[in-house]
């Protein structure tokens, strides 16, 4: 059989694996890295996450070290038990039909469990370094018959301190033996690392754009937990895309259905704890567009192969790297364009800084879409304190009080505290001007400030307060 993976070397029993899996093409890392790697050349490579560098290692290791064995004929290091599972997991589908066993290795887990595993015998290993160490000294894992060794984030793993663990378990395994080494960079402590263990390394690269997610835009917006649902509406509304709705929580999937279909929109929901039926007839439904926003879990919508999304709303932002990858690689399918938004709570915006990093391409700021002139909000925007306060919790609050109504800073200071019924420990700074003030509330308060505060008068003028947002 010839496919577009046969036709660049790839084993057929690897490349029917890749077609189960709903791939149609190797990507451009794949093409460049799997003939030399099965002819047994030394690489490093740089490459990022998203352009498919896991299928191309996996594929040069099971195309050329053999299966069933006790002692492992291949290491995978990778710098986190995350990527330990998911690199495992890929190698697991890949080797449907060779019939490799791979076992992940890693800290923060049980190690009996591990232990039992290698000592059942496999012939892949994909460890953290420390952990592989760990059980080298152990005498659990034996790495005296690698014939190849994979160093995967190269770049991460050395930034993390693993240099040493590295170079113990490098001295474990054969010198005469296969090492591929893939880095997202290729910073001098990583080349030195090549140049050190490797023989005669090919390099090769991918540049940013061969990411498989390149016709996917990826913007985000910055909104608080009370707020997500108006920002949703709105685009909704305003966009009206073929979407899916991801959320963190089987629990906020149900919400979120209700509470849209509740106001009308037509939507429909999968998560683990529906029927199998359940949940095969919304995906057909949607698949046939009869729908337009299907709300997911990860788990639920993994799999899930539909061409025409045009866009992918996390409603809730994911932790990890992958699982942001695996949901946006649902749109900008087969050629099409797709969009990528992201709700992100001021406390997440370390990971879209760490997201950009890792796959390499920008994530743009946006608002909230304008709202057409005369269309209504389904949802009405209220204040969100959690998303306004600065890291100490504090919030602005504007008040009509000043010197010239008689006030010095702690004369306003009393008052507020007097008849908005806050604690004096949650007031901060009040910077007096003349006809109004600015005051720091702590968010807790900020109620009390718009709501008692104004039910409040001083020499009969009414006492006015506004929250300062931004
Ligand atoms: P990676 O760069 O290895 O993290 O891969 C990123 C994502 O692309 C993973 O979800 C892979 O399963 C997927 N992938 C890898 N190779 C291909 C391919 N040839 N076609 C489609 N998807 C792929």
């Amino acid at each position: 059989m010839i496919s577009n993976f046969t036709e660049i070397g790839i084993p057929e029993d690897i490349a029917k694996a890749m077609d189960d899996m709903g791939w149609t093409e190797p990507t451009p890392i794949q093409i460049q890295s799997i003939p030399l790697g099965l002819e047994g050349i030394d690489m490093f490579a740089q490459a990022q996450t998203g352009t498919g560098k896991t299928g191309a290692y996996g594929t040069i290791v099971l195309g050329t070290v053999p299966s069933g064995r006790i002692t492992p004929a291949a290491i995978v290091l990778v710098p986190t038990r995350e990527l330990a599972n998911q690199v495992s997991g890929e190698l697991s589908k890949l080797s449907k039909y060779t019939d490799h066993v791979c076992v992940p290795i890693y800290g923060g887990a049980s190690i009996e469990g591990q232990l039992k595993k290698l000592k059942a015998g496999c012939d892949i290993v994909v460890g953290t370094p420390g952990r592989v160490r760990d059980m080298i000294n152990r005498k659990a894992l034996n790495l005296s018959e690698i014939q190849a060794m994979v160093l995967d984030e190269a770049d991460r793993m050395l930034d993390m301190g693993f240099i040493e663990d590295i170079e113990y378990i490098l001295k474990a395994m054969p010198k005469q033996r296969h090492t591929l080494l893939f880095s997202a960079t290729m910073q001098e402590n990583v080349k030195q690392l090549a140049f050190d263990y490797m023989t005669n390394p090919r390099e090769i690269s991918v540049s940013q754009d061969e990411v498989i997610l390149d016709l996917t835009k990826q913007y985000y917006i910055s909104v608080g937990r009370r707020n997500k649902s108006w920002a949703l509406c709105r685009i909704l509304d305003i966009d009206q895309p073929k979407a899916i709705i991801f959320c963190q929580t089987k629990k906020m999937v149900d919400v979120l259905e209700e509470r849209l279909t509740d106001l009308d929109y037509h939507v429909v929901a999968i998560h683990g704890d529906m029927p199998q039926t359940r949940r095969e007839k919304v995906i057909r439904d949607f698949k046939a567009g009869q729908t337009d926003v299907l709300i997911a879990t990860d788990v639920a919508a993994r799999g899930l192969d539909i061409d025409d999304i045009s866009y992918v709303i996390n409603y809730d932002m994911p932790d990890d790297i992958d699982t942001y990858i695996h949901r946006i690689g649902r749109t900008g399918r087969a050629g099409r364009e797709g969009t990528a938004v992201s709700f992100v709570t001021s406390e997440e915006e370390h990971l879209v800084k760490e997201f950009q990093m890792r796959i390499g391409i920008d994530i743009e700021k946006r608002s909230v879409p304008e709202a057409e002139p005369g269309q209504k909000d389904a949802i009405k925007r209220v204040v969100d304190y959690d998303q306004i306060s600065d890291v100490f919790g504090m919030c602005k609050f504007e008040i009509n009080l000043g010197s010239e109504d008689g006030f010095k800073r702690v004369s306003l200071a009393d008052f507020i505290i007097r008849n908005a019924r806050i604690r004096e420990v949650s007031l901060g700074k009040v910077e007096l001007g003349k006809t109004s003030s600015v005051v720091e509330v702590h968010k807790d308060f900020g109620n009390r400030m718009t709501m008692d505060l104004t039910k409040a008068r001083h020499n009969g003028k009414k006492v006015m307060v506004r929250v300062i947002q931004d």
